[in-house]
């Protein structure tokens, strides 16, 4: 079979998956659509604001905007917001005191939150009192035996980490938060739980909040931000914990009501609004990707009927140069940088060096095209995004034919 013909291949065995994704997307941009028009969103919601920020009604149009999508009674969106580590980072030390207890019950967390939660001397929770506990996960899924008797603890905060980080794993699909979040309701009621929602979003048509969860959190240089917001994080859910990271956003007694941009919010709005879609473009790419790749004889996740929790496809390589020599493909199959050739590079706060094919519109955003993996075994490439399925399927031709070249 040619290039070709294998993608052709592939698309026919997926049709019935991508034809779910069509309709999931359908939802959810009906569910954003919504959200706009019942916050009667207007021009004058672009316009940039300085100083203080009071009543600047494009910062809070767009905070009720995405608590309405997540089904919560607040959110904080804020370009002031680095990255999903520190929207994650905000919302861990605006909910945990002294003497509190973090359980992550997905195992350990993602890579950069390490330095956050168990850092020693650099401001980190431990640093601050709080204790952290976590609960391996077993066979890939939730150890609900162990989980339940850990919450016998009654940890203020119960962390779940839906994306696969860097591991061979699914994401969680929303019916396995489901379960997890019940469980932690039954057993501690009083635990606020927090799910680390990045590469997740409108990924289903719910979403952990649907089912449960207290607050969720994420980046905007991945899903919500649809490869148009310049970057940023959100944080939503119940008002109350929302006000507490207001705090820890700005100032005790002053949270939300202050922040301004200088620049327009429009990015983030149409960003937003266009994201239903662009996931289900970054979705249709990862799946395309894992399908061909297995055809190759390469494993793979996800599987063609499988669980879908995220928009990312991990292709597992026999040796260090080939899983580089694939990130180097998709730089190179990208529309900005295309001449650079990525290397591994020590990363701040991955333990590993890390390369990250990123040939993007907005630096390192990982709802477009990009590939990333630690240098460690086992070799497993971490591939992402897509603002277009055809931009996915050039990419993958590209692909395949460097790997002919090399092979
Ligand atoms: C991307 C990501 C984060 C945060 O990463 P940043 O690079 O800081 O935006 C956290 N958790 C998961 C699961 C992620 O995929």
């Amino acid at each position: 079979m040619d290039i070709t013909e294998r993608i052709a291949a592939a698309e026919t065995q997926l049709a019935e998956t991508f034809k779910t994704i069509a309709e999931t997307a359908l939802y959810n941009q009906e569910k954003v659509l919504r959200a706009f028009q019942n916050n009667k969103l207007a021009m004058r919601h672009f316009s940039p604001t300085n100083g203080y920020g009071y009543d600047d009604i494009g910062r809070d149009t767009l905070n009720r905007i995405f608590a309405d999508v997540f089904a919560t009674e607040a959110a904080i969106v804020s370009p002031s917001i680095a990255s999903g580590t520190h929207a994650l980072t905000l919302g861990l030390f605006g909910l945990l005191r002294p003497g509190d207890c973090l359980l992550s019950i997905a195992g350990m967390p993602y890579d950069t939150l390490e330095d956050v939660i168990t850092g020693s001397g650099n401001g980190s929770l431990r640093d601050y009192g709080v204790q952290f506990e976590c609960v391996a996960l077993r066979e890939q899924s939730f150890d609900f035996a162990a989980i339940e008797k850990k919450l016998q603890t009654h940890p203020k905060v119960v962390f779940i980490q839906r994306s696969r980080g860097y591991s061979w794993r699914n994401a969680f699909t929303v019916e396995d938060l489901a379960k997890a979040i019940a469980l932690a309701k039954k057993i501690s009621p009083q635990s606020i739980v927090v799910v680390d929602n990045c590469y997740g979003e409108f990924i289903e048509t719910r979403e952990p909040t649907d089912v449960g969860a207290d607050v969720v959190i994420g980046s905007l240089i991945k899903n919500p931000g649809g490869g148009l917001a310049p970057t940023g994080g959100y944080l939503a859910g119940k008002a109350v914990y929302i006000e507490q990271i207001g705090y820890r956003l700005t100032a005790p007694g002053i949270g939300c009501e202050v922040g301004s941009y200088a620049a327009s919010y429009r990015p983030f709005y149409q960003g937003v609004f266009m994201a239903p879609h662009v996931v289900s473009q970054a979705l249709k790419t990862a799946l395309l990707f894992a399908e061909v790749f297995r055809g190759l004889g390469y494993e793979t996740l996800p599987a063609r009927d499988g669980q879908i929790g995220d928009i990312i496809c991990s292709i597992r390589f026999a040796a260090a140069d080939q899983l580089i020599g694939f990130c180097q493909a998709i730089q190179k199959a990208s529309p900005i940088d295309s001449f650079v050739v990525p290397e591994p590079w020590d990363m701040p706060g991955y333990a590993h060096p890390v390369i990250m094919a990123a040939g993007t519109f907005v630096q390192g955003a990982s709802i477009e095209l990009s590939a990333d993996s630690p240098i460690k075994e086992p070799y497993i490439a971490y591939l992402q995004g897509g603002l277009t399925y055809e931009h996915g399927k050039l990419a993958l031709t590209a692909c395949l034919e460097t790997l002919a070249h090399t092979a």
